[in-house]
C-alpha cells in the first residue's frame, strides 16, 4: 500500500482520537489544513480498512465509523443519546469465556461486545 499524505493524515487525526470517528468528523478536522473532500476520504478509509490499518464499526444509527487497529482487545461504549462511542479496553466478558469453554468444550477466539448507554454529557441533560 502506497502511503500517501493524505492516507497519513487521516491515520494522524485516528491516532490523536480516543474515541471511533465516522467520515465526516474526520473531514471536519482535516478541513482546515489539508484540501481534501469528503470522497476522498470515503476512499482512502475503505483502503485503510482492506488493509487492515483501520477497522469500522456500525454506530446504532446506521453510520460507520472508524478507529485504528489496535492490537489490543477492546469493546465500544456506544451513547444512545448523541452516538458518542468511545472504546473499553477492560473486558467485560472474559470471565464468562472460561465458562462458556468449560460447559461446552469449545476453544474460544474471539468475541464481540457493544455496549450502550448515556454518556456523562447526556446524563446530565438527562438528570439520570
Ligand atoms: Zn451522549
Ligand atoms: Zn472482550
Amino acid at each position: 500500500m502506497k502511503n500517501t499524505k493524505h492516507r497519513s493524515k487521516i491515520i494522524d487525526i485516528l491516532k490523536c482520537s480516543n474515541n471511533p470517528l465516522t467520515a465526516e468528523e474526520i473531514y471536519d478536522k482535516c478541513v482546515k489544513t489539508e484540501n481534501m473532500n469528503l470522497s476522498t476520504i470515503y476512499r482512502n478509509l475503505k483502503v485503510l480498512n482492506e488493509n487492515d490499518v483501520i477497522e469500522k464499526a456500525v454506530k446504532q444509527d446506521g453510520t460507520y465509523c472508524y478507529m485504528l487497529k489496535d492490537n489490543k482487545h477492546s469493546h465500544l461504549l456506544i451513547c444512545t443519546k448523541c452516538k458518542k462511542c468511545i472504546k473499553l479496553y477492560e473486558c467485560p466478558v472474559y470471565i464468562l469465556d472460561e465458562k462458556i469453554e468449560k460447559n461446552t468444550g469449545y476453544k474460544l477466539q474471539s468475541h464481540n461486545l457493544e455496549m450502550y448507554g448515556l454518556c456523562p454529557k447526556c446524563r446530565k441533560n438527562e438528570n439520570v
